[in-house]
């Protein structure tokens, strides 16, 4: 998600989460921080004052939204705002140790309830565009954020998957091919943990077989086909 954002020339909004993460290199892409909720709400205010330099997006947590994101997002439906508002949903409270929310499906001692989904929220709110996407699915991603921020009304976008550390990753590694790899470096702009610069030659691009999750993403970003599934 923040890799597709990096490509797009906006303002974007965040607040407290493990996506604030998303303000330092190599993304940079998050402008402002404030408290639980000011994304929505700092969007909704650059909106308001009649800032139309460039597009508005507002990013939450899902676990943010159920506690302060919901009153942001009724303020931008009813007084007519026109940024468009990332939820970041993947099903967890990541940042301080996986407490239950309404989105798991789980009260706080464990039991099994309804579970809440922020696009029916945003439905009851009043707002019109609302979509739903995979951020691991990069083109989709893109294609989706592009869409949202030329309406001239405002837009959630529903970004969903489960935290690693709830869905545990089913693949194995992936690796560069060396005979493939150009050595461009687009991959490390990625973001992923995983993936590193050889101390011996800064020029050789690796990825950690330890910390990859398998998940195929960066792929998506090599231009050579070079990142490929270990074995
Ligand atoms: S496959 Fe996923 S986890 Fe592995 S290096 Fe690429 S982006 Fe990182
Ligand atoms: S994006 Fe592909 S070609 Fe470029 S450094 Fe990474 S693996 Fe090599």
């Amino acid at each position: 998600l923040f890799y597709a954002l990096s490509q797009i020339d906006c303002v974007v909004s965040g607040d407290i989460g493990c996506y604030s993460l998303g303000v330092f290199p190599p993304y940079e892409r998050l402008d402002t921080i404030l408290c639980m909720g000011a994304g929505i709400t700092v969007a909704q205010g650059m909106d308001k004052a009649g800032f139309r330099d460039k597009p508005l997006i507002g990013i939450v947590g899902d676990s943010t939204f159920f506690h302060a994101g919901m009153t942001g997002l009724l303020e931008i439906s009813y007084n007519k705002g026109i940024s468009t508002i990332i939820i970041v949903d993947n099903r967890a409270t990541a940042m301080t140790g996986l407490q239950d929310h309404p989105g798991t499906g789980r009260t706080l001692m464990k039991k099994r309830t309804h579970t809440a989904y922020p696009e029916d929220f945003a439905r009851a709110c009043g707002i019109k565009n609302i979509r739903v996407i995979d951020p691991l699915d990069f083109g989709q991603t893109l294609r989706v954020l592009k869409e949202e921020i030329r309406k001239k009304a405002a837009s959630v976008i529903i970004s969903r998957r489960a935290c690693i550390l709830i869905e545990k990753p089913k693949k194995g590694p992936w690796t560069i091919d060396p005979d493939r790899c150009t050595q461009c470096g687009r991959c490390l702009k990625v973001g992923c943990p995983a993936i590193y610069k050889e101390k011996a030659n800064e020029k050789v691009i690796l990825i950690d077989e330890v910390l990859c999750t398998g998940c195929g993403f960066c792929a998506q970003a090599c231009p050579k086909g070079a990142i490929v599934p270990k074995g």
